[in-house]
């Protein structure tokens, strides 16, 4: 599994995107477009798919999908970005900002989640303290900034959801 390169568009120089998949993986991906903090010029960059290249091979850790991924101005289809490598499904080290994200998917954010997108109490599932429940998607380390969401339930205990409510 390689590292998913681009070319700086200020500085030429090739660059590691820390995308959050393998090249190998893009072409299964139904996004066009990602971005990222470019370490080359210290700018935001906003890349398409098709301007990719084959980076380094990805060794231990990385090759697991532990890389950063960011996702900003995106339709992007929630049950797409699922991993199942811990043994439950979940997304994990993602960063959404003014994102559409498409369900239907029920997710249940970690409390260490950045929340700032205005939920609908409709979307609110309530979770009891110490219940363990099936088929949630657990939301580990990312972020929802100004993001809208569409057949997207969100579960957690009273805390959790009482702190996306007061995010609104
Ligand atoms: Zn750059």
């Amino acid at each position: 599994m390689r590292s998913v390169m681009i070319t700086c568009p200020n500085t030429n120089k090739p660059v590691d995107t820390r995308f959050g998949l393998p090249y190998e993986m893009l072409a299964s991906q139904p996004i066009e477009t990602a971005s990222f903090d470019c370490p080359e010029c210290d700018k935001w960059h906003i890349w398409r798919m098709e301007e990719a290249f084959p980076g380094p091979e990805l060794e231990g850790q990385e090759a697991s999908f532990t890389l950063v991924n960011r996702f900003e101005n995106e339709h992007v289809k929630v049950l797409d970005l699922v991993t199942n490598d811990e043994g439950f499904p979940q997304i994990k080290n993602t960063h959404f900002t003014d994102c559409h994200l498409i369900g239907p998917a029920i997710l249940f954010p970690r409390t260490d989640l950045r929340w700032n997108s205005i939920v609908r109490s409709s979307m609110l599932m309530m979770c009891a303290e110490g219940q363990s429940y099936e088929g949630l998607i657990v939301v580990d380390n990312g972020s929802f900034d100004r993001c809208t969401f569409e057949h997207v339930g969100i579960a957690g205990t009273m805390d959790v959801l009482d702190r996306l409510l007061g995010a609104n």
